[in-house]
Protein backbone atom coordinates (compact mmCIF):
# COMPACT_ATOMS: atom_id res chain seq x y z
CA UNK A 1 0.00 0.00 0.00
CA UNK A 2 1.89 3.24 -1.01
CA UNK A 3 0.74 6.16 0.89
CA UNK A 4 1.03 9.85 0.40
CA UNK A 5 1.06 12.63 2.49
CA UNK A 6 0.52 15.94 1.21
CA UNK A 7 0.92 18.67 4.32
CA UNK A 8 -0.44 22.09 4.50
CA UNK A 9 -1.59 25.17 5.57
CA UNK A 10 -4.72 25.08 3.84
CA UNK A 11 -6.28 28.22 4.69
CA UNK A 12 -8.09 27.62 2.93
CA UNK A 13 -7.80 24.74 0.36
CA UNK A 14 -7.83 26.07 -3.59
CA UNK A 15 -8.50 24.83 -6.89
CA UNK A 16 -4.70 24.62 -7.03
CA UNK A 17 -4.39 22.67 -4.04
CA UNK A 18 -7.45 20.21 -4.83
CA UNK A 19 -5.31 19.77 -8.60
CA UNK A 20 -2.11 18.57 -6.75
CA UNK A 21 -4.51 16.12 -4.68
CA UNK A 22 -6.40 14.69 -7.81
CA UNK A 23 -2.96 14.07 -9.47
CA UNK A 24 -1.51 12.37 -6.60
CA UNK A 25 -4.94 10.38 -5.68
CA UNK A 26 -4.00 8.56 -9.38
CA UNK A 27 -0.29 7.60 -8.25
CA UNK A 28 -1.19 6.28 -4.72
CA UNK A 29 -2.92 4.17 -3.17
CA UNK A 30 -4.11 6.36 -0.52
CA UNK A 31 -3.75 10.39 -0.40
CA UNK A 32 -4.19 12.08 3.20
CA UNK A 33 -4.02 15.87 2.80
CA UNK A 34 -2.57 16.58 6.45
CA UNK A 35 -3.36 20.33 7.85
CA UNK A 36 -0.62 21.45 9.84
CA UNK A 37 -1.70 23.80 13.25
CA UNK A 38 0.24 26.17 12.41
CA UNK A 39 -0.89 28.49 15.11
CA UNK A 40 1.97 30.73 14.19
CA UNK A 41 0.60 32.01 11.04
CA UNK A 42 -2.39 32.94 12.59
CA UNK A 43 -5.17 31.17 10.06
CA UNK A 44 -7.92 32.68 8.75
CA UNK A 45 -10.04 29.30 9.87
CA UNK A 46 -9.00 27.14 13.02
CA UNK A 47 -7.51 24.09 12.26
CA UNK A 48 -10.96 22.29 12.50
CA UNK A 49 -12.73 24.26 9.97
CA UNK A 50 -9.87 23.81 7.63
CA UNK A 51 -9.85 20.13 8.27
CA UNK A 52 -13.74 19.76 7.47
CA UNK A 53 -13.69 21.86 4.64
CA UNK A 54 -10.57 19.34 2.93
CA UNK A 55 -13.17 16.72 3.97
CA UNK A 56 -15.97 17.89 2.02
CA UNK A 57 -13.85 19.09 -1.27
CA UNK A 58 -12.34 15.99 -1.05
CA UNK A 59 -15.00 13.89 -0.35
CA UNK A 60 -15.66 13.03 -4.79
CA UNK A 61 -11.96 11.03 -4.62
CA UNK A 62 -12.42 7.61 -2.41
CA UNK A 63 -8.85 7.46 -1.94
CA UNK A 64 -8.56 10.45 -0.17
CA UNK A 65 -8.90 11.21 3.56
CA UNK A 66 -8.16 14.78 5.48
CA UNK A 67 -6.19 14.58 8.80
CA UNK A 68 -4.35 17.26 10.85
CA UNK A 69 -1.03 17.08 12.74
CA UNK A 70 0.76 19.08 15.01
CA UNK A 71 4.08 17.53 15.29
CA UNK A 72 7.35 17.00 13.18
CA UNK A 73 6.36 16.49 9.56
CA UNK A 74 8.32 13.07 9.28
CA UNK A 75 7.04 11.73 12.77
CA UNK A 76 3.65 12.15 11.34
CA UNK A 77 4.48 10.71 8.33
CA UNK A 78 5.23 7.71 10.11
CA UNK A 79 2.84 7.29 12.37
CA UNK A 80 0.34 7.32 9.42
CA UNK A 81 2.61 4.33 7.60
CA UNK A 82 3.34 6.56 4.64
CA UNK A 83 6.59 6.42 2.48
CA UNK A 84 5.84 9.56 0.28
CA UNK A 85 5.28 13.66 1.18
CA UNK A 86 3.90 15.73 -1.81
CA UNK A 87 4.41 19.03 -1.96
CA UNK A 88 3.44 21.50 -4.84
CA UNK A 89 5.37 23.71 -7.30
CA UNK A 90 3.73 26.90 -8.62
CA UNK A 91 6.58 28.47 -9.82
CA UNK A 92 10.55 29.31 -9.20
CA UNK A 93 9.47 31.46 -6.43
CA UNK A 94 7.96 28.62 -4.68
CA UNK A 95 11.20 26.76 -5.09
CA UNK A 96 14.07 27.70 -2.16
CA UNK A 97 11.67 27.12 0.23
CA UNK A 98 10.52 23.87 -0.82
CA UNK A 99 14.07 22.42 -1.53
CA UNK A 100 15.12 23.62 1.74
CA UNK A 101 12.23 21.95 3.56
CA UNK A 102 12.62 18.48 1.57
CA UNK A 103 16.52 17.99 2.04
CA UNK A 104 16.10 18.92 5.37
CA UNK A 105 12.79 16.57 6.13
CA UNK A 106 15.73 14.14 4.34
CA UNK A 107 17.99 14.94 6.71
CA UNK A 108 15.58 13.99 9.57
CA UNK A 109 14.55 11.01 7.64
CA UNK A 110 16.45 9.33 4.44
CA UNK A 111 13.36 6.97 3.81
CA UNK A 112 10.72 9.02 3.04
CA UNK A 113 11.06 10.58 -0.02
CA UNK A 114 9.40 14.58 -1.16
CA UNK A 115 7.77 14.67 -4.66
CA UNK A 116 6.78 17.35 -6.34
CA UNK A 117 3.55 18.23 -8.59
CA UNK A 118 2.87 20.90 -10.65
CA UNK A 119 -0.80 21.88 -11.05
CA UNK A 120 -2.67 23.03 -14.31
CA UNK A 121 -1.29 26.17 -15.58
CA UNK A 122 -4.12 28.17 -14.87
CA UNK A 123 -3.76 27.26 -10.97
CA UNK A 124 -0.16 28.51 -11.23
CA UNK A 125 -0.93 31.89 -9.72
CA UNK A 126 -3.52 30.93 -7.15
CA UNK A 127 -2.73 31.19 -3.27
CA UNK A 128 -4.69 30.96 -0.28
CA UNK A 129 -3.56 34.14 0.87
CA UNK A 130 -4.96 36.08 -2.97
CA UNK A 131 -8.59 34.14 -2.43
CA UNK A 132 -8.45 35.45 1.04
CA UNK A 133 -7.08 38.86 0.34
CA UNK A 134 -10.12 38.98 -3.16
CA UNK A 135 -12.93 37.53 -0.48
CA UNK A 136 -12.17 40.02 1.89
CA UNK A 137 -12.44 42.84 0.18
CA UNK A 138 -15.87 41.45 -1.61
CA UNK A 139 -14.77 39.66 -4.98
CA UNK A 140 -15.85 36.82 -6.66
CA UNK A 141 -13.86 33.91 -5.64
CA UNK A 142 -15.94 31.42 -7.58
CA UNK A 143 -13.32 29.39 -9.86
CA UNK A 144 -10.45 29.62 -7.77
CA UNK A 145 -12.25 27.56 -4.47
CA UNK A 146 -13.94 24.69 -3.94
CA UNK A 147 -17.56 25.07 -3.20
CA UNK A 148 -17.88 24.54 0.40
CA UNK A 149 -14.49 26.33 0.64
CA UNK A 150 -16.53 29.41 -1.56
CA UNK A 151 -19.44 28.86 0.96
CA UNK A 152 -17.33 29.51 4.03
CA UNK A 153 -15.49 32.48 3.05
CA UNK A 154 -19.10 34.36 2.26
CA UNK A 155 -19.99 33.42 5.73
CA UNK A 156 -16.74 34.72 7.57
CA UNK A 157 -16.57 38.17 5.34
CA UNK A 158 -20.66 38.62 5.47
CA UNK A 159 -20.98 41.86 7.20
P1 LIG B 1 2.31 25.85 3.52
O1 LIG B 1 1.96 26.85 4.59
O2 LIG B 1 2.82 24.56 4.05
O3 LIG B 1 3.14 26.39 2.39
P2 LIG B 1 0.00 25.89 1.78
O4 LIG B 1 -1.37 25.48 2.19
O5 LIG B 1 0.18 27.32 1.42
O6 LIG B 1 0.90 25.44 2.98
O7 LIG B 1 0.51 25.00 0.56
C1 LIG B 1 0.70 23.63 0.68
C2 LIG B 1 1.46 23.12 -0.52
O8 LIG B 1 0.70 23.33 -1.70
C3 LIG B 1 2.80 23.80 -0.78
O9 LIG B 1 3.69 22.84 -1.31
C4 LIG B 1 2.47 24.85 -1.80
O10 LIG B 1 3.61 25.16 -2.61
C5 LIG B 1 1.43 24.12 -2.62
N1 LIG B 1 0.48 25.02 -3.28
C6 LIG B 1 -0.11 26.13 -2.82
N2 LIG B 1 -0.91 26.71 -3.73
C7 LIG B 1 -0.81 25.93 -4.84
C8 LIG B 1 -1.37 26.00 -6.16
N3 LIG B 1 -2.16 27.00 -6.55
N4 LIG B 1 -1.03 25.02 -7.02
C9 LIG B 1 -0.19 24.03 -6.66
N5 LIG B 1 0.38 23.91 -5.46
C10 LIG B 1 0.08 24.84 -4.55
Amino acid sequence: MRTAIYPGSFDPLTNGHLDVVQRAAKLFDRVIVAVAKNEGKNPLFPLRERVALVKKSVAHLPNVEADSFDSLLVQYVVSRKAQVIVRGLRAVSDFEFEFQLALMNRKLNESIETIFMMPKDTYTFLSSRIVKEIARLGGDVRGFVPGPVQAALAKKFST
